[in-house]
């Protein structure tokens, strides 16, 4: 994927955090369930696609449950149907991407952009 290295998210992951829907539009919704979820969002300042998935995996016996949300940046049909096939665990493997994990018993969540460099 390309790296959208013009888009206020690449130098300010931290944007995801506070308010999707202020600096996000949503285009499209491709799952929605309570614990799982895909969309494509677009960046309200400079257009850039993104394709959102968030995962909750439930924790039956605490109820801290671990939640996982990954953008990642699109431009074509083509890495969109790819995104939309693949499975939460292939996902992990398209870079670059924006990875928001809050694993259980955290704190607060660990965002990073992977394959940046
Ligand atoms: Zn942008």
């Amino acid at each position: 994927m390309d790296k959208p290295a013009h888009c206020r998210l690449w130098t300010h992951p931290e944007i995801v955090t506070n308010g999707i829907s202020k600096n996000f539009e949503l285009i499209e919704t491709y799952a929605e369930e309570s614990h799982w979820s895909r969309r494509l969002l677009k960046c309200r300042e400079c257009g850039q696609l993104y394709f959102y998935e968030f995962n909750e995996e439930v924790d039956w016996e605490s109820g801290d449950d671990p939640q996982c949300t990954t953008l990642i940046p699109v431009k074509t049909e083509e890495e969109i149907e790819a995104l939309k096939g693949a499975s939460p665990l292939q996902l992990a493997s398209f870079l670059p991407r924006l990875q928001k994990d809050w694993p259980k018993g955290a704190k607060a969540p660990i965002l990073r952009w992977i394959g940046k460099e």
